[in-house]
C-alpha cells in the first residue's frame, strides 16, 4: 500500500520548437489539474534556455495554482552573471529552485577557468539564499490604524532542492563521496533532494538509508520516468549513465505496437513507484518528457492524484522523445 502522506511532482523542459511551445500549455494544465506539489522546469547548462525556461515558469505561475520550481545551473558563469540570474528569477516570483552545477562542455579542463566562478551546486545554494536575503532583508506588516509598519522576525525563505545520485555521480569515486556531496549541499542550505534516474528500487532505498544514517535530514524524492519506447530508453540511459536494464529493453524491442510499448512503460514505472513508496520514499518526482498521459497513468496506478482523464493510451502532445 502506498503511504497516504506520499506526494508527487513533475519535471518539464523548455520547448525546443514552435510546435512544442504551442502544445506545452495544454500539457501543463493537465499536469497542474492532478495537484502536484510543484512542477520543475530544467535549465540549459550554458544559460541557453534562460528565456524559454522563464516563459514556462511564468505560465505555471500565472495560469495554475501549482508552485513552479526553477532549475538553475552555475557552470561556466561568473559570480555576477549568476547573481543577476537568481535575482531575475526571484523578481519573476519564483520561490523554489533546484540548484545544480550543470555539466561543463567536453573541452573544459577539470579545475580550469572554463568552469566559471561557482564551482559546485553547494556554492549555488548559498548564493541563492544570499541573493534572497539581500532582496528581502526583513518582512514588514502594516499596523492597523497607524501610519506605521511592524518588522517581522522571519523573512520569506526559498526552497532549494539539489541533485542526488543513488548510483553515484559519474565523476565520483564512491557512494560515500556522493553522500558527502549531499551533506555539503545540506550545510549550504538545501532542503530537498531529487534523484537522478535509476532502474531498481533498492538503488534508491539503500542510498536514502545511507544518506539518513550519515545525517542528511531533508527528504529525497526518487526521480522516475515512464520509458515508453526504445528511443526514450536510449535517451534515459544517456541522461543517467546507468546500465541498460535488459528485461525492459527486450520487452520494448519485441512489442510491435505503440500502444503496447506505452503500456509496458507505464506498468514498469508504476511497479517501481509502488516499490519505492512501500519502502518509505516520501513521494515521487516524475520526469514527464513534456507529455502528461503516461505520468498521470502512473499516478493512477499507485493511487496518487486525481486521474480520471489520464487513461488515454497514447501521448498527443509536445515533442516525441
Ligand atoms: P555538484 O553538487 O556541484 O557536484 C559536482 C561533482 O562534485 C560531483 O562529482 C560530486 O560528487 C562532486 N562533489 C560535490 N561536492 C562534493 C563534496 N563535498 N565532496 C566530494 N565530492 C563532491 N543539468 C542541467 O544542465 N540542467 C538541469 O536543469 C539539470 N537538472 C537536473 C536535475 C536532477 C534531478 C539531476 C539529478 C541532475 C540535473 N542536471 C541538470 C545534471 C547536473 O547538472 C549534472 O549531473 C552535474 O554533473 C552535477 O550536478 P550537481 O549539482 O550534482 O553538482
Amino acid at each position: 500500500m502506498s503511504s497516504t502522506a506520499a506526494r508527487f511532482s513533475f519535471e518539464l523542459y523548455p520547448p525546443r520548437s514552435e510546435r512544442a511551445a504551442a502544445a506545452l500549455p495544454a500539457t501543463i494544465d493537465r499536469l497542474a489539474a492532478a495537484g502536484p506539489d510543484f512542477i520543475s522546469v530544467t535549465y540549459g547548462a550554458n544559460g541557453s534556455s534562460r528565456g524559454s525556461s522563464l516563459d514556462v515558469l511564468r505560465y505555471i505561475l500565472d495560469h495554475t495554482d501549482v508552485s513552479p520550481m526553477a532549475h538553475l545551473t552555475c557552470v561556466g558563469s561568473s559570480h555576477e552573471e549568476t547573481n543577476r540570474l537568481i535575482r531575475e528569477f526571484l523578481d519573476a516570483g519564483i520561490r523554489r529552485f533546484l540548484a545544480v552545477r550543470g555539466d561543463p562542455p567536453a573541452d573544459v579542463e577539470p579545475g580550469g577557468d572554463g568552469l566559471g566562478d561557482i564551482r559546485s551546486s553547494a556554492e549555488l545554494v548559498q548564493l541563492i539564499h544570499r541573493v534572497q536575503a539581500e532582496r528581502v532583508p526583513y518582512g514588514e506588516l502594516p499596523v492597523p490604524g497607524l501610519p506605521a509598519r511592524t518588522v517581522l522576525e522571519h523573512r520569506e525563505h526559498v526552497q532549494i532542492a539539489v541533485a542526488a545520485f543513488p548510483n553515484g555521480h559519474p565523476s565520483s569515486h564512491s557512494v560515500s563521496q556522493d553522500i558527502d556531496a549531499l551533506l555539503a549541499k545540506q550545510a549550504a542550505g538545501a532542503n530537498l533532494g531529487i534523484t537522478q534516474l535509476f532502474f531498481h528500487a533498492e538503488d534508491y532505498l539503500h542510498f536514502a538509508q545511507r544518506a539518513k544514517e550519515a545525517g542528511v535530514r531533508f527528504p529525497i524524492l526518487p526521480g522516475i520516468m515512464p520509458v515508453t519506447s526504445p528511443a526514450r530508453l536510449k535517451r534515459m540511459l544517456e541522461l543517467s549513465g546507468e546500465d541498460l536494464p535488459s528485461d525492459l529493453a527486450i520487452q520494448l524491442e519485441v512489442e510491435p505496437t505503440d500502444e503496447g510499448r506505452h503500456e509496458i512503460g507505464i506498468a514498469w514505472a508504476a511497479g517501481l513507484a509502488q516499490r519505492l513508496l512501500d519502502g518509505g520514499a516520501p513521494g515521487i518526482h516524475l520526469y514527464t518528457f513534456n507529455q502528461h498521459a503516461a505520468v498521470l497513468s502512473v499516478l493512477e496506478r499507485v493511487g496518487l492524484g486525481p486521474v480520471a482523464s489520464a487513461t488515454s493510451t497514447l501521448p498527443t502532445e509536445s515533442e516525441p522523445a
